[in-house]
């Protein structure tokens, strides 16, 4: 039995505009092979606390650790090199890109299989397998030469977090990624988180309960920049503050 390893964790996470505190002193332990979600009604501070830990926002208070090495005064570009990857960050799909020669750009990102612009032919058949991996483990082998743009916006979602992938992240912030999908998409695209962290850490932002409770190992909930309550979704979604507060029941 191994302990849980916590991957990125921030301590007192503090963020103020002028006189108003968004974020009020969160503790937040993310660990490894986990997927951790972060819900809240509307104004919680979720995005904030994103912005936060990905250094888009620099904090007022508390301090930020990502794999033991303090991150609070990291810049964004470096965090992102550690392995601290947020979905919209990198997922600009190219439109007239097929899905294949997406996900091969993005493998040649900075961070990515290759940091090089030219590629040795022995790199460019590692970097064509490395590819072809992603697609398969996302399941878009059918559409592998369709043109992005003509894609579903659940393929495409799909897509982005393949993009997503080539950087390899240790901990995966994903915000709302079911948003405005129908429910078989909602399914792959649980099926692919799932997969993910079997071998890294997720963060979710995500409205949708009934993923949050199916996919979910851990859950935090924010009311009013604080944490309201933590904990598995079953004992969460029995907290009589959590219901007051966030279902209204
Ligand atoms: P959530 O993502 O949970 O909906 P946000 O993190 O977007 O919540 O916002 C939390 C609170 O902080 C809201 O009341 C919002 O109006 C406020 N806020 C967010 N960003 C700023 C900003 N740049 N300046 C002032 N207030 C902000």
């Amino acid at each position: 039995h191994e302990e849980p390893r916590v991957v990125l964790s921030a301590r007192g996470l503090t963020k103020s505009f002028g006189a108003f505190a968004a974020v009020k002193d969160v503790d937040l332990d993310v660990q490894d092979a986990q997927v951790h979600a972060l819900i809240g009604p509307n104004g919680a501070g979720k995005t904030t606390v994103f912005n936060l830990l990905t250094k888009f926002l620099q904090p007022t208070g508390g301090t930020i650790t990502l794999m033991g090495k303090d991150i609070t005064r990291t810049p964004a570009d470096k965090v992102a090199r550690m392995g601290l990857v947020r979905s919209f960050q990198i997922s600009a799909v190219f439109p007239h890109l097929t899905v294949l020669d997406n996900v091969r750009v993005a493998l040649q990102r900075p961070g990515g299989l290759s940091t090089q612009f030219w590629l040795p032919l022995a790199s460019l058949e590692r970097l064509n397998a490395r590819a072809d991996e992603l697609i398969e483990a996302v399941g878009l082998k059918r559409e592998r030469n369709a043109l992005a743009a003509d894609l579903s916006y659940g393929r495409k979602r799909v897509l982005e977090i393949a993009t997503t992938l080539a950087l390899d992240p240790k901990v995966l912030l994903l915000d709302e990624p079911m948003a405005g999908m129908g429910q078989e998409d909602i399914g792959t695209i649980s099926g692919i988180i799932g997969e993910v962290a079997k071998t890294r850490a997720v963060l979710m932002v995500e409205h949708n309960l009934s993923v949050v409770a199916d996919i979910c190992h851990r859950v935090t909930v924010l009311q009013r920049g604080e944490i309201l309550a933590e904990g598995d979704y079953k004992t969460v979604a029995q907290d009589e503050r959590v219901r007051l507060a966030y279902m209204g029941t």
